[in-house]
């Protein structure tokens, strides 16, 4: 990437150039294509990146093939696992940098860029430990001889990334790909390419071989279904929408290639009247409020019992008036402003829609009466009391900060409303009662349970969705399934 101001910390720093990773060099889109990067906070246009095509997805297999046959397949699995090692202090040598380019390029707060970029580091370091125990298993089979199986690299792999937590979700993917000995090409989101291409450039800066880690820039419907249905690409992981995620598998049976998908949510918190509700009141705003709502995992329905009800809406509300809305340069701002004006015009469509269901809007709803906030996509924490589960305020993912309350009589009632959605990503249960928080940990029809807590994502545990929010598991040592093929051999040893 082209450009000398690292920090981005004041909104005239020199344009960026974003160029793409291909085999080891950062090159332009073969037709020397670009587009525009534009900052959030402000509305200003900050740079250009290149726009690639299918031309330069071509390009970025072959280098990536050549990679897997040549020096990274051959390569030990203990020094790949020190390079991956080496990659993870590289980033970490690099936080500072890497969040102010994230909240340049798409108006996170920089306190959350900065605990983002270290969070890539630490993933990178989770799989730097995973390659050398990689085992297979010796199986006793019927007939005589020895069975056993191989963990083995699919080969080049697509991985392909949203705009809400670019560096995140990229290192997700690379980390377990990587570890397990594929090479890959890493695609970011149209509006948010600055990360992508820089973890791109730091894995050359780290030593790995020259395309192992391409980094192809450009929108969805070229460059990301050009690498869905690539027949030299054995697997494509994704996160994104629903609605794409179907397209990209429709895309990738051409070569019946491995998929992996991490798709919407509209997850439950449900709170019985036993909660320490004092906490849930103070920690639950963050919970669906925090990357301003655009976070898959948000907790956007409240479905509390109905004798705290109005307990649980005062003290909520009182948190979530609290909530710092702002520049997100200033490391005192809690919420910066959504990624574009575009999807900011989209959920406040979804308010007009709740107001029109006869939801009760009892904070937000509108942009924030602050002038120095006027051009950026800055949009109030919003919350919605009384709403039917049947509104779609209630069943659709809004993507913003807009959270739905609904009241329930039993436990069993509580379940039937939560798991009442065509998502099922993730969801908290906030209850005294052990026995009664494990019933409904078992009950939800949701990958990713939390319990007296809003979090429940680790490096170290799966995280994935059941329904429409997901196939396969990412995280943890889950993750190598994703990208492993197991093969068996069997051999006669009769004499
Ligand atoms: P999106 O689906 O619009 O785009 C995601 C990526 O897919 C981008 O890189 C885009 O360029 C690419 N793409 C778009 N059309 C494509 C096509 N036809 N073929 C191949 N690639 C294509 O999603 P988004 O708006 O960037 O991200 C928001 C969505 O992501 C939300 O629905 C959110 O819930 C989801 N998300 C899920 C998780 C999770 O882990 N489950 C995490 C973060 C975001």
């Amino acid at each position: 990437m082209t450009t000398d101001q690292r920090s981005g910390a004041t909104t005239d720093a020199p344009a960026i150039h974003a160029r793409m990773v291909i085999g080891g060099r950062l090159v332009d889109a073969a037709d020397g294509a670009t587009f525009e990067i534009v900052d959030p906070a402000h509305g200003r246009v900050i740079g250009t990146a290149a726009l690639g095509g299918p031309a330069d997805v071509d390009a970025a297999v072959a280098a990536a093939r050549a990679a897997f046959e040549g020096p990274w397949r051959s390569m030990s699995a203990t020094a790949r696992g020190r390079l991956l090692a080496r990659y993870a202090q590289v980033v970490r040598d690099h936080v500072e940098e890497l969040a102010w380019l994230e909240t340049r390029n798409v108006g996170k707060p920089i306190s959350g860029s900065r605990g983002e970029a270290k969070g890539v580091a630490n993933t990178f370091e989770f799989y730097a430990g995973a390659p050398n125990k990689l085992h297979g298993q010796t199986i006793p089979v019927s007939r005589p001889g020895l069975d056993f199986t191989l963990r083995e690299p699919i080969g080049v792999v697509g991985l392909i990334v949203p705009w809400n937590f670019p560096m995140v979700m990229a290192a997700w993917k690379l980390g377990p790909a990587l570890a397990a000995g594929n090479t890959t090409i890493l695609k970011p989101a149209s509006w948010s390419p600055l990360t992508a291409v820089r973890l791109g450039e730091l894995a050359l800066e780290a030593g790995l071989p020259d395309g192992v880690v391409n980094v192809v820039t450009g929108p969805g419907d070229t460059v990301g279904a050009a690498i869905a249905r690539h027949p030299g690409i054995g697997k494509v992981a994704f996160t994104g929408e629903t609605t794409t995620g179907q397209e990209i598998m429709r895309l990738a049976s051409a070569n019946v290639k491995k998929v992996s998908l991490e798709l919407g949510g509209k997850s439950p918190n449900i709170v019985f009247a036993d909660a320490d509700l004092d906490r849930f009141c103070a920690e639950s705003p963050y919970a669906v409020f925090d990357q301003t709502g655009q976070d898959c995992c948000a907790r956007s329905r409240i479905i509390v019992e109905r004798s705290v009800h109005d307990r649980v809406v005062e003290g909520f509300v009182a948190a979530t008036k609290k909530v710092v809305v702002g520049d997100p340069a200033d490391p005192a701002t809690e919420v910066g402003p959504m990624v574009s004006l575009r999807q900011r015009e989209r959920v406040l469509d979804y308010i007009r829609i709740g107001n029109e269901e006869g939801a009760a809007l009892v904070c937000g709803g509108g942009v924030p009466d602050d002038a120095a906030l006027a051009d950026g996509a800055y949009l109030l924490p919003t919350v919605f009391d009384r709403v039917d589960p049947a509104m779609r305020i209630s069943q659709e993912e809004i993507f913003g900060p807009v959270v739905a309350i609904i009241p329930f009589d039993s436990e069993e009632e509580a379940l039937r409303i939560a798991d009442d959605s065509q998502y099922g990503l993730s969801g908290s249960i906030w209850s005294r009662d052990i026995g009664r928080a494990l019933r409904m940990a078992k009950g939800l029809e949701a990958g990713v349970i939390s319990v007296n807590s809003n979090s429940s994502v680790h490096t170290e545990a799966p995280f994935g969705g059941y329904k429409l929010s997901g196939v396969g598991r990412e995280l943890g040592m889950h993750a190598i399934d994703l990208y492993t093929e197991v093969k068996n051999v069997f051999v006669d040893l009769r004499p």
